[in-house]
């Protein structure tokens, strides 16, 4: 088979590599019907995180079962089926309170590489969900964005306690941060205010649902969520980013008593223990345990409820990866959809 493989900041490859096979009885191998490059990808394209070896990459995947191993029960040959990008067994503690990202048989889908035209998911029963039928081709870019960003702004927005009449402010106006916003209104927010400076992304931000755009970021921006809540913050604020200053514009534009949810992979990240003790804001983020959400995600995609895959303005062929990382490295492109 042929898929994407990194040797280096900037240099994506579409390459033959090795055709996956059930190594695992709990295995499933799926032929891949969409992927997508995702916004943490960028972090090696970058060179932020080391590059040591050639490595391929994609974790967000969704496709019809090809095989499964001899101990898989749930998941059948020829099911359309969607997964987070850990695998997760389902039924162990872990799993059972929610948390399925750490799962303590938790395995990294992305060391597969999604980005290609089969891969081998481990743990096929606990990990992937199956839709009711096989999906029009038309659903298939909304059921795609359930497998990460749509699970990740999901959980944000839970994490970051979004009640019905709540004000939610959000920073990062990335997919997450937009679909952060799609599931701030789905949970019944009453103000939503996005914070962009670019013009495609807060009109995609209002058609999700948000009610008021920021454009300034930092001091001025945490200023403006002020002046649009009495002064005393948001109840609920998603953070989409993980810089930084991202977080710190999180924890000052929320009130006292509200709550962060941030799911921006943290890099190089220091809180200030003394501004946080005094300001009375929970925080509670981290890898988003998509699976937990998937069954609800699918039902309301399946009967039109929601559009998430409206923040993949960019399609290409999988053979055009490297294009899709380019564009979406300067900002040409919010998210890039791969068809094999
Ligand atoms: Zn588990």
């Amino acid at each position: 088979m042929q898929g994407s493989v990194i040797y280096g900041p900037g240099d994506v490859r579409f390459e033959q590599r090795d055709d996956p096979t059930i190594t695992e009885s709990t295995d499933a191998i799926i032929k891949i019907s969409a992927t997508c490059v995702c916004g943490s990808d960028l972090w090696d394209y970058r060179g932020i995180n080391q590059i040591t070896e050639p490595t391929p990459m994609g974790h967000e995947y969704c496709g019809i079962v090809q095989a499964v191993g001899s101990e898989v029960q749930q998941v059948r040959p020829g099911q359309f089926v969607i997964g987070s990008f850990f695998a997760s067994d389902n039924t162990c503690a872990i799993c059972q309170a929610g948390y399925h990202t750490s799962c303590i048989h938790r395995q990294f889908i992305g060391a597969g590489g999604a980005q290609a035209e089969y891969l081998r998911v481990p743990l096929a029963d606990g990990t992937l969900v199956a839709t009711p039928d096989i999906p029009s081709r038309e659903l298939i870019p909304s059921l795609l964005a359930a497998s990460d960003v749509l699970g990740t702004g999901w959980f944000a927005a839970i994490a970051a306690e979004v009640r019905p009449g709540n004000t939610v402010a959000v920073v990062g106006d990335g997919a997450v941060g937009l679909l952060g916003v799609l599931a701030a209104r789905q949970l019944g927010a009453d103000t939503i205010i996005a914070m962009s400076r670019h013009q495609d992304r807060q009109k995609l931000a209002l058609d999700f649902g948000a009610s008021d755009i920021v454009t300034t970021r930092g001091d001025d921006g945490v200023a403006h969520i002020k002046e649009l809540t009495d002064g005393l913050g948001a109840h609920s604020v998603i953070e989409a980013v993980g810089t930084q200053e991202s977080m710190m514009q999180a924890i000052r534009a929320t009130r006292p008593g509200g709550h962060v949810g941030y799911v921006g992979v943290s890099h190089g990240v220091e809180l200030p223990g003394q501004e946080l003790f005094y300001s009375h804001v929970h925080l509670h983020g981290g890898p988003a345990p998509v699976r937990r959400f998937l069954p609800e995600l699918i039902d309301l995609i399946w009967n039109d409820q929601i559009d998430p895959g409206r923040v993949f303005d960019l399609n290409l062929p999988l053979s055009d990866v490297a294009e899709g990382y380019q564009a979406m490295d300067q900002r040409r492109a919010i998210k890039a959809l791969l068809w094999p």
